[in-house]
């Protein structure tokens, strides 16, 4: 029987050693929950990395490890420290990432960096390689591994393989200035279908392909050689139900059992019934627009002086990639920030801005999602953005306000938002005011249609969608040459 094989660079679950003893963690991510049904079907396998570095892995550890792995039906690709610093931290993150995110003044192209890069794609090509039998299925996800489907198609011209991309894909003019386009580009051109989650990305993607490579492009379909190439748009959904449900139990879930995070908070307070609540959460990442949105709330205080004691703002920023500059900096800029408006504008009973640098449990996630009145989902720039769509899931009692940004893939699809340029202050704070005084009924037709559509898109129908496409494109004919 033929299987599918997912691959991306880390698994669903997490390994550590806390004294001496293995400890999994199995991840309930997005990419997990689709995978789901995919992954436990029949032989399907996942490969990827587990988190160990192959240096805290003794022989006999090792044995532990694949047992353990092989119970989630996972196997792992060994990675060194000397690859996690180079491939992950270097090529993905320090030049990968901000390049696809329009941030070309933080992105570093080293040649050791590249060197590292290719060598590790071969590595996950060649665990790959070890389990992938003719008429087998490959999906390999996102830009750490962006020349695997190439390395596979040269070893295995008879499986099928799927290509995603995760976050967005940039305009032909940013992308040709990376040194290695050609090669890049060569590698996603091995998958069957590219995926990407909006339209916008297929177009850049079509046009530096055309522009780089000698191929001809008709509609969504790419003549390399005597291979045709499918690429599409795949919006990336949520576990609606996850978040509904989690909402629809969470007064009783506060009553029986308040974590200590959310005993400190004052939202269930009865004194503060009156307040409204701004959520923002991100991972602390210079492509979220976390200090763009302190400045458009601090500037909506000043234009709307009457909102000061009314309204705050709550941002969780989960710690991201530590110990890249970029986010030190960050992370700085953010700190003062916060101080400063806290420190200009509370008053003994009010501090508009609770700043919390740390992730949370998912039920006190749940917790804050319920209790805000609007979130602002901001970014620069965003593949996709889940917070956005999450947000709405767990509005279960018909009201809530979600301002986005344009520049989140989001933005594509839920248009019932309110749609804002992060960059511009004056809209942005006027967004904010028009969210916090916008009719219930009008909040209710807003969410009805933006839930009808995610609710529908979830994330398993955005897996079944992409490899339904993935099975069309292997049947399409090769072209006689
Ligand atoms: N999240 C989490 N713990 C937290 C805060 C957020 O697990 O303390 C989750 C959040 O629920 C969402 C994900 O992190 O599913 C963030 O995904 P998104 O697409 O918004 O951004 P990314 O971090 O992937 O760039």
């Amino acid at each position: 029987m033929n299987k599918t094989i997912i691959v991306s660079n880390r698994l669903p679950v997490d390994l550590k050693f806390d004294d001496e003893k293995l400890v999994v963690k199995s991840s309930t991510g997005g990419l997990a929950t689709g995978m789901k049904s995919v992954h436990s079907e029949g032989n399907g396998i996942w490969i990827g990395w587990s988190g160990l570095a192959q240096e805290e892995v003794s022989e006999e550890l090792q044995v532990e490890v694949d047992e353990a792995l092989a119970k989630e039906k996972c196997i792992q690709v060994p990675l060194t420290n000397a690859d996690i610093d180079n491939y992950y931290h270097g090529f993905s993150n320090s030049a990968l990432w901000p390049l696809f995110h329009y941030f070309q003044a933080y992105t570093e192209f080293e040649w050791n960096h590249w060197k590292s890069y290719v060598e590790v794609n071969e590595k996950f090509a060649k665990v790959i390689l070890e389990h992938v039998n003719d008429g087998d299925t490959v999906w390999v996800h996102d830009y750490q591994l962006l020349l695997v489907p190439e390395l596979l198609r040269k070893s295995n011209p008879n499986i099928t393989i799927g290509f995603f991309l995760h976050i967005p894909y940039p305009s032909y003019e940013l992308f040709i200035t990376c040194p290695w386009r050609n090669e890049l580009l060569q590698g996603m051109l091995g998958a069957d279908l590219i995926g990407f989650h909006t339209y916008d990305y297929v177009r850049h993607f079509l046009s530096s392909v055309s522009r780089i490579k000698d191929v001809e492009i008709s509609f969504n379909e790419i003549s390399y050689g005597n291979r045709i190439i499918k690429v599409d748009s795949f919006p990336m959904g949520i576990d609606y139900n996850r978040y509904h449900d989690a909402a629809l139990e969470h007064d009783k879930y506060l009553e029986d059992s308040k974590s200590d995070f959310m005993k400190s908070l004052d939202f269930h307070n009865k004194s503060n019934e009156e307040s409204k609540l701004i959520l923002s959460i991100d991972r602390m990442d210079y492509t979220k627009g976390i200090p763009n949105r302190i400045k458009s709330f601090e500037y909506f205080l000043n234009k709307y002086p009457e909102y000061k004691e009314k309204v705050r703002l709550v941002m969780l920023a989960v710690p991201s990639r530590e110990n890249v500059p970029q986010y030190q900096k960050l992370k700085r800029e953010t700190d003062e920030l916060v101080g400063r408006i806290n420190g200009q504008l509370s008053t003994i009973s009010w501090t508009p801005v609770w700043y919390f640098y740390r992730s949370l449990p998912f039920h006190d996630l749940i917790d804050l999602y319920v209790s805000s009145d609007v979130a602002m989902v901001t970014p620069v720039r965003d593949g996709m953005n889940l917070v956005a769509k999450e947000y709405i899931a767990t509005r279960t009692k018909e009201n809530g306000v979600l301002i986005l940004s344009e520049m989140a893939g989001a933005a594509k699809e839920m248009h019932e938002a309110l749609i804002v340029n992060p960059n511009n202050f004056e809209q942005t704070a006027d967004a904010i005011k028009t969210a916090l005084e916008m009719p219930q009924e009008e909040q209710k037709e807003r969410l009805a249609a933006l839930q009808k559509r995610i609710s529908r898109y979830d994330v398993e129908r955005w897996a079944g969608e992409f490899l339904k496409a993935l099975e069309v494109a292997k049947n399409t004919e090769p072209i006689q040459v």
